[in-house]
């Protein structure tokens, strides 16, 4: 099938690209590459370098494509609170734009990349898909306003759609990973300190967790590729809605920099810091329904292999 890949230059996204290949799809990406990377497009794949606001360009890509999957958003917790105005502009605006051209033009399939980040500070439990979504930041508000309108859209439009609440993409293939300017990732990060090209700021150590810091459900970014032509499948069977993709299982930011260390034999340079404005203190998947829907479940949960493959990446992208 072709499938229209919006964001398809960024980092899950260009995971995406290269499963739908190794699946027999067509992937075309449109990317405006403020975030992405056009080397990060595969060889061979078609990339249009638009804003998919430009509906000269997106509706005859619509017209051509059997789905749409949309990754383009901004994507930056801190940047959002900075500026929630530009958030809400090129998230949910960019959205609107999306689906006046699918009104017009089809196609009648739509995966849409939501986030851990709608649900807000919960208890100590797993997020399930029906638990009050509360988002702490803009970014959040962001996709929850987009999956809303999702929501009230499908329906009306005969479209069908899921909603993939993202927990924290992490990991790389051996061709592709994490590349974001400035970088804000935990992961990333941690390993950029193990390179000795920076010191890692531990953001919070007062949170209402075992060892104080931040717990985080982390997804290898090419189990989420995967889940994605899982929900194409699923569309096809008449399935949608909303679900988590996570692991189920939650690590803190220091079990995470363990990891780092255990992984990369380096000891990391570490400062702490205050709490990082927007932070919950705990995101973690329940992931049942997805593993019902999709028969989806996370193949490579494994913490220290996910750092692993980041690694590889990371000294590739950095030397070292
Ligand atoms: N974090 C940190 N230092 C950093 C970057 C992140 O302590 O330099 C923490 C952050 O506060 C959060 C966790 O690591 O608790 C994951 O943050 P990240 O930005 O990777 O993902 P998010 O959960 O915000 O999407």
């Amino acid at each position: 099938m072709k499938i229209l890949v919006t964001g398809g230059a960024g980092y899950i996204g260009g995971a995406f690209v290269r499963a739908a290949l190794a699946a027999g799809h067509e992937p075309v990406v449109l990317d405006n590459l403020s975030t992405g990377h056009e080397d990060a497009v595969p060889t061979g794949v078609e990339l249009v370098r638009a804003d998919l606001r430009e509906r000269a360009v997106l509706d005859p890509l619509l017209a051509r494509c059997g789905a749409v999957v949309h990754f383009a958003a901004l994507s930056i917790v801190p940047d959002s609170i900075a500026d929630p105005v530009t958030y809400y502009r090129e998230n949910l605006g960019g959205f609107l734009v999306l689906l006046d051209g699918v009104r017009e033009h089809g196609p009648a399939r739509l995966v849409f990349s939501s986030s851990a980040a709608v649900y807000g500070d919960g208890g100590g439990r797993p997020f399930r898909e029906e638990d009050p979504t509360r988002p702490v930041n803009p970014y959040g508000g962001t996709k929850l306003a987009m999956e809303q309108t999702l929501a009230h859209v499908a329906p009306a439009l005969g479209l069908r759609a899921f909603s993939l609440r993202y927990f924290n993409a992490a990991g790389a293939l051996p061709d592709h990973g994490e590349r974001h300017d400035p970088e804000t990732h935990l992961v990333p990060l941690a390993l950029e300190a193990a390179l000795g090209r920076r010191t890692l700021t531990l953001f919070g150590e007062d949170y209402d967790t075992p060892d104080g810091t931040c717990i985080r459900d982390y997804v290898h970014v090419a189990d989420l590729a995967e889940a994605h032509l899982a929900a194409l499948a699923a569309l096809e069977r008449g399935e949608g809605g909303v679900l988590n993709l996570g692991t189920g299982r939650g690590h803190s930011v220091r079990e995470v920099l363990a990891a780092v260390e255990r992984v990369t034999g380096r000891s990391l340079p570490v400062a702490r810091g205050p709490r990082r404005e927007g932070d919950p203190a705990r995101l973690v998947a329940a992931v049942d329904r997805a593993e019902a829907v999709l028969g989806w479940r996370a193949a490579r949960p494994d913490l220290d292999a996910i750092v692993a493959s980041a690694w590889e990446w990371a000294r590739r992208l950095h030397g070292g």
